[in-house]
């Protein structure tokens, strides 16, 4: 063999790569700087490996092979489609809530010019929460409502419209932080606030509140624990409690929910933790809620703003508003997933709740078969096996709540689950399933109506 200095030089050039023919077909499909530089990629890394030795130097068809997987890789989309086989519903990596059909229609509805902030009737300029704020009025009892961009904003916002330069009284066991560094004191901070807080991490009474209680004081803070519970000698003061005692000193009292269920799963899961609904909150008394779109509702990213007509005014005026504003995507998307809710039958179908409400059952099924279909396909990576696994909520919402569920087990025979799970991420749609005890775990619970493609995907794994 010849030394690795000499064998460099065999390298074929940038433009030698480029009058290949294979290579000079990929121009006509994608940007030559991305091709070129495709090559170059391509080029360096061969270099390293010849001058480490050993390696031979490759021809101008293996290059070209090497470049189109290049090429093909560099131009894929980034933000691809997934399947979520993780066994967590509400993923926030993987987008949260998928959306329902409805949804999706509107979103493409919306999508060119539509009718956002115009009447149509009269030709006026419009509002664009007038789409959504009657179906919130209705399924929630509240007198007004609004929708921004995220749950965070519309906590940001109600602060900064209802308490800034004043103080806002909570709970210590409720001064949460949810992932993606949400934290509720910094985010009071961030709307100009002074954080009261009062009681201790287990137990906090009626009396902590009132003790606090101030004519700097702006209002009352209810948030939801979310994420975590505290269990054992614990006690929080009840919302129609705190709201009797706001009211009496004429002060707001709001509420973050946090993920603000608007259908009432606890009959279907046994939970022993009840979900408030947002209803519930807004009739024991609190002045405004705030709640994610994305989370139980199962609908975009949005944040709802929901409560007295006067607060919410004060928040939609407020020049931070138009900083967060929901956009027209999303705004439709709402629309249609509120309109779900209006009947028990439909509200079950939204992906989320099909998937929380599905029969463990139906879903061992799903898992039996998905098996059944892959056994062939995986044989020479690995074994393919169903187990009983426990699959999850998610996204901070009833965290205790465990849904019993089924997956498919892949045990890779190399016993590298880690490669394996890898090699399911790289397929279009990407694969995320969970790693547990060398096995992969493609959890059927979350593939939901996938079931078809997640088979026809992890399929492909063979072919490579
Ligand atoms: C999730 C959550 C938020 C943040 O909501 P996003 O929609 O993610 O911005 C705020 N407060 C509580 C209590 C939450 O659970």
């Amino acid at each position: 063999m010849t030394a690795p200095q000499s064998r460099l030089r065999q390298l074929p050039s940038v433009d030698a790569c480029l009058a290949h023919p294979a290579v000079a077909a990929l121009l006509a499909a994608h940007p030559r700087s991305s091709v070129v530089e495709s090559i170059r990629v391509v080029l360096e890394a061969w270099r390293a490996t010849l001058s480490d030795g050993g390696a031979a130097v490759p021809d101008l068809e293996a290059l070209a092979r090497d470049i189109a997987a290049a090429v093909a890789a560099r131009e894929r989309r980034t933000l691809r489609r997934a399947i979520n086989a993780t066994g967590v519903i509400l993923h926030t990596g993987l987008g949260r809530a998928p959306l329902s059909e409805a949804a999706r229609q509107a979103v493409a509805v919306a999508a060119g010019y539509c009718v956002l902030e115009t009447e149509a009737d009269t030709g006026r300029r419009g509002e664009r929460a007038a789409h959504i704020e009657p179906l919130l009025r209705e399924l929630t009892g509240a007198e007004a409502a609004f929708a921004v961009n995220n749950n965070a904003a519309a906590v940001l916002l109600a602060m900064r419209a209802l308490a800034e330069g004043r103080e806002v009284i909570i709970s210590r066991g409720q001064l949460v932080e949810i992932g993606g560094a949400f934290r509720i004191p910094e985010v009071i901070a961030q709307a100009g606030c002074r954080l009261v807080e009062v009681g201790t991490t287990n137990r906090t009474h009626l009396k902590d509140y009132e003790r606090a209680i101030s004519d700097r004081t702006a209002c009352l803070l209810w948030c939801h624990q979310s994420n975590f519970r505290v269990v054992g000698f614990s006690a929080e003061v009840p919302m129609a409690d705190l709201a009797a005692l706001a009211h009496g000193r004429g002060l707001p009292c709001v509420a973050d929910l946090g993920s603000g269920a608007f259908l009432d799963l606890s009959a279907a899961l046994h939970a022993e933790v009840h979900e408030p609904l947002v209803r519930d909150i807004i009739a024991a008394g609190a002045d405004l809620v705030t709640a994610s779109g994305d989370k139980l509702l199962g609908g975009p990213q949005a944040g709802l703003l929901v409560g007295r007509a006067d607060l919410v005014r004060q928040c939609r005026r407020h020049p931070l508003a138009r900083a967060v504003r929901i956009d027209k995507l999303c705004l439709a998307a709402l629309e249609a997933t509120l309109r779900a809710y209006r009947d028990d039958a439909t509200a079950r179908q939204v992906p989320v709740m099909a998937m929380i409400l599905r029969p463990v059952e139906e879903i061992e099924e799903a898992a039996r078969r998905a098996a059944e279909a892959l056994r062939g396909p995986l044989a020479a990576i690995a074994e393919v096996s169903v187990v009983a696994t426990v699959a999850e909520i998610g996204g901070g919402s009833l965290p205790a709540q465990q849904l019993p569920s089924w997956a498919v087990a892949l045990t890779p025979h190399d016993g590298d689950s880690d490669a394996l799970a890898a090699r399911l991420r790289a397929l279009d749609p990407a694969v995320f399933g969970r790693i547990e005890g060398g096995r992969v775990l493609l959890d059927l619970r979350t593939v939901g109506t996938q079931a078809a493609e997640l088979q026809e995907a992890v399929a492909q794994i063979s072919l490579r």
